[in-house]
């Protein structure tokens, strides 16, 4: 049995950049900008001794602006369905907003295991990091930083042992 673990969140919490650190490859495509197109990416990640598969929902095609949610809704729907655990990313400097909103939503109503990760955290108190984040009602936000890797073990351990 090997784990998978789905990265769902809006567009630029830095789902990508978890998945490279997570696969330690280029296979996530990484951008400083939305609008591209990104497909759906698998890879492989270990934890010391524990190899689990990882999918990036990162796959927002180029939509107007009134089909982000809708496609935001069909990605995250099928990450909860492919996935054992779902890693929920936010942006701890952007705070929380309507996006988050709904997909923490949705990610209540279906009810999968969830762990919540505040992205992009590193330099901040934690403690001020997660704050607004626990209304989510996704349980203890936990700040991380996929570009630098702080607490992403962790994280990821966290993940593991909800199984
Ligand atoms: P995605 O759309 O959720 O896949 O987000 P990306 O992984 O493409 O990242 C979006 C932007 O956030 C890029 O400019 C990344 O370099 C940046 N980013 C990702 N992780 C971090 C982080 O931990 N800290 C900071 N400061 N920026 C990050
Ligand atoms: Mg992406």
């Amino acid at each position: 049995f090997k784990p998978v673990v789905a990265l769902v969140g809006r567009p630029n919490v830095g789902k990508s950049t978890l998945f490279n650190r997570l696969t330690r490859s280029r296979a996530a495509l990484v951008a400083d900008y939305s609008g591209l197109t990104r497909d759906r990416h698998y890879g492989e990640g270990r934890v010391g001794d524990y190899p689990f598969l990882v999918i990036d929902t990162g796959g927002f095609e180029p939509v107007a602006k009134t089909g982000i949610l809708k496609e935001m809704a069909r990605q995250t729907e099928q990450a909860i369905a492919e996935s054992d655990v779902v890693i929920f990313l936010v942006d701890a400097r952007a705070g929380v907003n309507a996006h988050d909103h709904e997909i923490a939503r949705m990610l209540r109503r279906a009810g999968p295991k969830v762990v919540l990760a505040v992205n992009k955290a590193e330099g901040m108190n934690s403690g001020q990091a997660s704050a607004e984040f626990h209304e989510l009602g996704l349980g203890t936000p936990h700040p991380i930083s996929s570009a630098h890797g702080d607490g992403v073990v962790d994280l990821i351990e966290e993940a593991l042992s909800q199984l």
